[in-house]
């Protein structure tokens, strides 16, 4: 006789269920497609013992038939997919038919349901993967799934579980993407009966996405768009539509591929990709791809080493994407990777374009283009900005080539002056920052009262009070002149007195060699001295000359880290960016009447509603009715 035999069914589902059920938080997730695909509106999870004890899954859906519940339970016994073709085109979140048969072989098994239309159904008691009991059931129309002692019979997995309260974080994530990616089923869930959530059914994602991470609707900002390439943008807000009740199929003849969601302003961030939620056609992944055209996006606005809070929905044709390369389907692989890395990259960078400035408490907020419905009325900056131009021109339009800037009396500024290191980054003095018919720009219509905590500078606008970060202002300004002087192919350099050795570890020093010609474009001339060493020979005119050395290593870092860029335009706003930290001012620095004078002026020639360097803001305004607020009179 052979030694080779077919394994028995039962030790088959619980190898299975060694890739399935990988902990308590694997069978909750098992459950809750299963009760998605039933097409359920409300799901309840019960829990005890962080799901050692305990996982009950409970829905409202379609229910099964006696018949097939039993079969539900065999392996490889789908609803879901029939054919071979089905594999390519899936449409639910499960197809695989193994997640039942591999959980009831390691755990005490209940099944009950009731199939729509009917007042009776079945109940199906499984342990180990044994038959026990097979018994008629009344009740409401729905499934009802209960595991309890996961891997009793599994030791070497029992032993593998972690403590509870871990048990239960596994949980409460799984369970949280879920939510965030059906937010119109109600869902509820309780741990030793005690609520985690109870969510209700909701229209609109952002509602149900602020209830569980406990951020303000505000701080975040819509994307939407679609096209089978970034050239075909189009923001129809039918598109952007989070509330699909259904995901899934993007419906026959839908563009390609189709964005939907939500990124945090540059001020609201982590400082890991923990809060970075990515679903391909309703289920959460984690792709690469996908999250680094994100992060490329959001690179221009948000310090190196921050995340961005992200739900983003992408509703991809399922004949373009293969699911099944995963037990857990985690994984997903794109026909056209490519593809979806720019159309991710776009539709993010077109989202984070509508960002400016909010007015009060350094927030951001989409202005323009794609407005959030969690905007309140009196945050629109710009318009605020226009009427103040307005009332600036009124109230100086008897005064005919400028006015003189109302200076504050030197007591109020500290003794003992640093000298600016950076004087040459304002060589404009005069008529700069006025309008057409000597119009004067908003900053420099800012009363200057004085500077708070060395870096504030505290303006009025007679009625209002404006808060303006020097080092900010500055940064940004730096990062405008670099962006214009070299849309106009003008590298402004100044040459230093006495080159600056630098050396550099040698793939940095490889990456800085290879781009020698494009530095040069930006005013930083850069030889190669041999080995490892280089010669800083001039840097361009926007920027202070404090710390060259730090400036390049940076400037290595960033070409180390724009591989995948693929426009030189994109990798040259990146290294402006960095390259504008290296301006001169920093905050705590001194600055005099003159120099303040001329920020608000260069303040006044760049455009805020293109993308700033990190994010943060340049300055907030306080309103006469928050004052008003604060002292108690409204
Ligand atoms: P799959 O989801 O991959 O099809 P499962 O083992 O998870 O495999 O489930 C097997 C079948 O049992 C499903 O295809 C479905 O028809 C049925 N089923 C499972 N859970 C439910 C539920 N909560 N409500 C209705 N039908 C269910
Ligand atoms: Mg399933």
């Amino acid at each position: 006789m052979g030694i080779v035999h077919l394994l028995p069914e039962n030790l088959i589902n619980q190898i299975a269920a060694g890739e399935v059920v990988e902990r308590p938080a694997s069978v909750v997730k098992e459950l809750i497609e299963n009760s998605i695909d039933a097409g359920a509106t409300e799901i309840i999870v019960d829990i005890e013992d962080g799901g050692r004890k305990l996982i009950r899954v409970t829905d409202n859906g379609c229910g099964m038939s006696r018949e097939d519940a039993l079969l539900s339970l065999q392996r490889h016994a789908t609803s879901k997919i029939s054919t071979v073709n089905d594999l390519f085109n899936i449409s639910t979140l499960g197809f695989r038919g193994e997640a039942l048969p591999s959980i009831a072989s390691v755990s005490r098994l209940k099944l009950t349901s009731v199939p729509k239309g009917s007042i009776s159904g079945t109940s199906i008691q499984i342990d180990g993967g044994k038959e026990v009991e097979v018994k008629e059931f009344g009740g409401a129309v729905g499934t009802t799934i209960e595991v309890r002692d996961l891997f009793f019979n599994t030791p070497a997995r029992l032993k593998f579980m972690k403590s509870t309260t871990t048990e239960l974080s596994h949980i409460t994530e799984t369970i949280t993407r879920m939510a965030i990616s059906y937010p119109s089923i109600r869902f509820i869930y309780n741990h030793n009966g005690s609520p985690i959530y109870n969510l209700p059914s909701s229209k609109d994602l952002l509602s149900r996405v602020c209830g569980m991470i406990k951020e303000e609707g505000k701080n975040f900002i819509e994307v939407s768009f679609t096209g089978d390439s970034p050239d075909s943008t189009n923001n129809s807000p039918a598109f952007g539509s989070p509330s699909l009740l259904k995901r899934g199929l993007g419906g026959v003849g839908a563009a390609p591929i189709r964005i939907s969601g939500y990124v945090s302003g540059p001020d609201i961030n982590r400082p890991t990709q923990k809060s970075i939620y990515i679903f391909v056609n309703g289920r959460f992944v984690r792709d690469r791809v996908i999250l680094h055209a994100l992060m490329d996006a959001c690179r221009t606005v948000m310090e190196k080493d921050r995340y961005p809070l992200a739900f983003l929905f992408l509703d991809v044709p399922p004949s373009d994407v293969d699911v099944n390369v995963h037990p857990a389907k985690s994984e997903v692989r794109f026909k056209k990777t490519d593809e979806i890395h720019r159309a991710v990259y776009a539709a993010i960078l077109e989202a984070l374009k509508g960002w400016t400035v909010r007015k009060g408490s350094g927030q951001w907020s989409a202005v323009g283009g794609q407005r959030n419905e969690f905007q309140t009325p009196d945050s629109n900056y710009q318009e605020r900005v226009s009427e103040a131009i307005g009332r600036y021109a009124a109230s100086n339009s008897s005064e005919p080539g400028g006015r003189s800037y109302p200076i504050p009396s030197p007591t109020l500024y500290p003794s003992g002056h640093k000298p600016l290191k950076g004087r040459e980054l304002f060589p404009r003095l005069q008529g700069e920052g006025q309008g057409e018919g000597g119009v004067m720009g908003f900053f420099s219509s800012l009363t200057v009262l004085g500077r708070v905590g060395g870096t504030y500078i505290v303006c009025s606008t007679g009625n209002d009070l404006c808060l303006i970060d020097q080092h900010a202002a500055h940064e940004r300004i730096a990062f405008e002149r670099l962006k214009k002087m070299y849309g106009d192919s003008r590298p402004e350099s100044q040459t230093l007195l006495i080159p600056e050795v630098v050396d550099l570890p040698q793939s940095e020093g490889m990456l800085i060699r290879e781009h020698l010609e494009v530095l040069s474009r930006t005013g930083l001339e850069v030889e190669h001295f041999g080995g490892d060493t280089f010669i800083i020979k001039s840097v361009p005119t926007a920027l202070s000359n404090k710390n060259i050395r730090g400036l390049v290593r940076d400037i290595a870092d960033e070409l180390a880290h724009a591989g995948r860029t693929k426009s030189i335009d994109e990798l040259m706003e990146r290294l402006f960016s960095r390259m504008a930290c290296h301006s001169a001012v920093e905050g705590g620095d001194y600055m005099d009447p003159r120099e303040i004078a001329a920020l608000l002026r260069d303040l006044d020639s760049i455009d805020f509603s293109s993308n700033c360097p990190h994010g943060r803001p340049v300055f907030v305004m306080l309103d006469q009715i928050e004052i008003e607020k604060m002292f108690g009179r409204r």
